[in-house]
């Protein structure tokens, strides 16, 4: 880059991008699971629990459309993954198309 900025690392202006309506998206309520039932840990072992994160392609569900929390949502990746190696849960579903 011929041009160095002074004191300066950010890349670019972000946040210019319009925010979308939510034209058709069913508006659930956004709280996060493990904080209403004041859940500190994330427990590998329940893969029922964990089922409800996780699509039917064997896929995590991004928080912002199960509403969990960023603290929990990290916890419940490293729980899911961490089920996925005991093969509670699948890597990849049966349905792929
Ligand atoms: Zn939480």
């Amino acid at each position: 880059m011929p041009y160095n900025r002074p004191s300066s690392n950010r890349q670019g202006p972000r946040g210019t991008s319009s925010q979308r309506g939510a034209a058709g998206q069913v508006r659930k309520k956004r709280t996060c699971r493990f904080c209403d039932n004041k859940e500190d840990y994330v427990d590998y072992k329940a893969e029922k629990k964990l089922q409800r994160f996780v699509s039917e392609q064997g896929r995590i569900i991004p928080k912002r459309i199960t509403g969990t929390c960023a603290k929990h949502q990290r916890m419940l990746v490293t729980a899911i993954k961490r089920a996925r190696h005991l093969a509670l849960l699948p890597y990849v579903s049966d349905a792929v198309k």
